[in-house]
């Protein structure tokens, strides 16, 4: 039998599916197989929580800093009176598995993270906008709030996750997680996470000045000020809107029977 060569039909490798199809199938599979990911890695970090606690955390992350936090000299003295500060509110936490360290980072923003082995980071831009000591210990509790919870281990892992999905939608690598992804770990903490953060927060300057008066001051000026617009779109990108978050806290206050006026201790700067 002779072989005879034939063209191929016309075609061929031409699918029969209408391109728009297949572009969609190939977006909607990629998705799914992030959100797999996703899951799969906010799942690991519950089973790194259950298996490593608070100590073996604050062992693992002694020292550390994010690479890109851009600190202040370590004889700044709003940097010595934040941690004066914050070691005054851990004594009303007294099993805390933590020693605190504070760093300000130098950014305008108003903000303040709780990051692993317990690193505390607020913001230039918030240090200039506490008006009283009472204000920043409730910022300061409330972090505390976050480490006792251990809400950043699990803003972290999502954090992580954000930035692999970012870094494979941009390109950029992703070595450099340090304060991006920090930044993504507030973003991500829920309401009900936030909320019980403020009601520790509340706790802890209650014990330390004997009443809860101006702890939620910063919020309300936040919630009622127009000039203050790009920071407080910007905090409350990160955390619950300011005005409702005020009646919240008021309100937990009144429950706890927590004295709403007192003496207020001023700042030293
Ligand atoms: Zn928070």
């Amino acid at each position: 039998m002779r072989f005879v060569a034939r063209q191929p039909k016309e075609g061929i490798n031409v699918s029969d599916t209408h391109p728009l199809v297949e572009a969609g199938t190939l977006v909607v599979g990629l998705t799914a197989i992030f959100v797999i990911i996703a899951v799969v890695l906010i799942f690991m970090v519950e089973v790194v929580l259950y298996f490593v606690s608070a100590e073996d955390e604050a062992k693992l992350f002694d020292g550390w800093l994010p690479e890109d936090l851009v600190t202040v000299s370590y004889t700044d003295e709003r940097l010595l009176e934040t941690q004066a500060l914050v070691d005054r509110l851990v004594l009303h936490w007294p099993d805390a598995p933590y020693e605190f360290r504070v760093e300000i980072d130098d950014s305008e923003q108003a903000n303040a993270m709780a990051l692993p082995g317990g690193l505390v980071i607020v913001t230039q831009g918030l240090l200039d906008e506490v008006e009283s000591e009472n204000e920043l210990a409730f910022v300061l509790g409330h972090e505390l709030g976050h480490f006792k919870n251990r809400d950043h281990v699990r803003a972290l892992g999502r954090g992580v996750v954000l930035s692999i999905f970012f870094a494979a939608l941009t390109g950029n690598d992703v070595a450099g997680i340090g304060i991006k992804s920090a930044d993504l770990t507030l973003r991500s903490f829920s309401r009900r996470q936030e909320a019980r953060a403020d009601d520790f927060g509340l706790q802890v300057v209650n014990s330390e000045y004997g009443h809860v008066n101006e702890a939620w001051h910063l919020f309300e000026r936040w919630g009622g000020k127009d000039d203050s617009i790009i920071d407080l779109v910007k905090y409350l990108s990160t955390h619950p809107d300011s005005g409702d978050r005020a009646a919240t806290m008021k309100r937990h206050a009144e429950e706890k029977g927590w004295q709403s006026d007192g003496e207020i201790t001023p700042l030293s700067w």
